[in-house]
């Protein structure tokens, strides 16, 4: 839950959003509007469910355990991410999340950690931690569509059932320096996919440059922490194909 500074209150709620529509608040979002930010009745805030865009809602009715909002008008329609998905291989936890963060304020669809033979702290990853962070990043950037956190999947099991009409931006620390070829020619659906820090495999990188619709792509001449190259290589997409101009 995230405020700027004398702006409105962002808030994420599951509840339809609609004119005349009543929010019931949990308990945690009660504590979080009454108890830290202060706000009484009258006060109006901006909600978004993911679904509905942002609508501007009063508060009728603030307790301690619980509350009311309802829905006045409508302020921004529902506006969906490119169809750019970031696939990338889990790395140490702050890091994992900040690579969460930025794909949802950067603009991607669908968020995917996958497991690649290098990758190895999967086992600790917390699937509903990174799932809060899309929310709250979200709440933070203005956005009205939160990004689905997929659960873990081995990378060779999601590309077996791999729709071949998505082309995969592979991210091969390999190609250092030589040119990226993203062109405004190759609209569609994409994927983009990071390596962990050990990189890709041999076996992997074949496996992948084997696929028709994989496209292997330099984040430049020199070796990126696969955050950065998460970053950069979203920021790329986005100015090629994107929604940025
Ligand atoms: N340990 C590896 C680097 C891994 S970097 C090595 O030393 O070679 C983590 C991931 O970021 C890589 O798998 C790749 O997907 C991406 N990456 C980092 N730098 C890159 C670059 N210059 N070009 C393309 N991809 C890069």
């Amino acid at each position: 839950m995230f405020a700027f500074m004398a702006s409105k209150v962002r808030l994420f709620v599951e509840h339809p959003l609609g004119g005349g529509q009543s929010v019931p608040l949990t308990r945690d979002q009660a504590h979080y509007l009454f108890g830290v930010m202060r706000m009484a009745e009258g006060t109006v805030l901006s909600l978004i469910n993911g679904r509905d865009g942002e609508w501007d809602a009063t508060v009728v009715d603030a307790g301690k355990k619980g509350g009311l909002l309802v829905c006045d008008a409508q302020t921004k329609p529902l506006q969906m991410p490119p169809d750019v998905w970031l696939m990338f291989a889990p790395i140490r936890k702050e890091r994992t999340a900040f690579i969460v963060e930025k794909a949802t304020e950067l603009g991607a669809a669908r968020i995917m950690p996958v497991q690649t033979a290098y990758t190895n702290n999967a086992d600790r990853i917390r699937i509903d931690k990174l799932r809060a962070h899309a929310l709250e990043a979200t709440e933070q950037c203005g956005g009205t569509y939160v990004p689905e956190v997929t659960d873990l999947e081995k990378l060779s099991k999601v590309l077996t059932s791999w729709d071949p009409t998505r082309k995969i931006m592979f991210c091969d620390e390999t190609l250092l320096g030589e040119a990226s070829a993203l062109t405004q020619t190759d609209g569609g659906p994409w994927a983009i996919l990071i390596g962990p820090e050990g990189g890709f495999s041999d076996k992997e990188r074949g496996q992948l440059r084997a696929l028709p619709y994989a496209h292997p792509v330099s984040l430049g001449p020199r070796i990126l922490r696969a955050d950065t190259a998460a970053v950069a290589a979203l920021t790329l997409w986005q100015n090629a194909l994107g929604d940025w101009s």
